[in-house]
């Protein structure tokens, strides 16, 4: 896989483009899961966040460029302070009652851009989330995972590795000088997003071994 990620962040490199058409998918992908998610009434609702404690949460690669995107989007302070967040997560080894760095007086400050996994997490009944009693999800999530398995399958098989490698909130990175938070992909690209604008930087393996 990590070969397949280096061809495609070499890819990147040269053409950033293509990056918006995946960022493009990756929200209509979302949107249509917002909506078979939509067609059962939970127990979730503004303002609760159970599900946004204990855990770093993951995404594929497209998925995390578009909460970068979102979170380039905050004031200078806010992305300083949601750094600092991040940086202080990385160093916890047991995630038990921590909240995600994202969640800001109960709401997650992404939340437009939010992962499948928190895009889809859904219960009945708040009381089990709040009682940390585990529950089998409602059948629409696995609704949700097929439908999204299938539209990746349609996919060119070159960029079907970015959808399939998952990433950790606290791999995302800080650049203090640009105030730009941004992903590496395999040491190979760095990819910024910017509300809309996209800059793709050599990582250090491109350095070393890319003219
Ligand atoms: S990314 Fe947002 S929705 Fe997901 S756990 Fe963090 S705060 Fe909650």
């Amino acid at each position: 896989m990590i070969e397949q990620l280096i061809a495609i962040s070499i890819y990147f490199l040269q053409d950033k483009e293509i990056i918006k058409e995946i960022l493009d998918f990756q929200k209509n992908e979302n949107e249509n899961i917002d909506s078979i998610m939509r067609s059962e009434k939970f127990a979730c609702k503004e303002g609760c966040y159970y599900c946004c404690i204990g855990w770093d949460v993951k995404g594929t690669i497209p998925e995390m460029m578009l909460v970068v995107n979102s979170l380039n989007r905050l004031n200078d302070d806010e992305k300083f302070e949601i750094a600092k967040r991040l940086e202080k997560f990385k160093q916890i080894k047991n995630f038990d009652d921590v909240p995600c760095p994202l969640l800001d007086n109960g709401n997650c400050i992404v939340y437009e851009s939010r992962p499948f996994i928190c895009r889809t997490f859904s219960s009945y009944d708040e009381n089990l989330c709040k009682n940390k009693i585990s529950f089998e999800f409602p059948e629409v999530v696995q609704k949700a995972v097929e439908y999204s398995k299938e539209s990746i399958d349609k996919l060119d098989d070159f960029f079907k590795p970015l959808f399939n490698t998952k990433i950790r909130l606290s791999d995302i990175l800080f650049n203090k000088e640009k105030r730009l938070f941004y992903i590496n992909i395999a040491d190979t690209a760095l990819i910024y997003l910017n509300d809309g604008n996209v800059e793709v930087l050599k990582g250090e393996y491109a350095k070393k071994y890319l003219k």
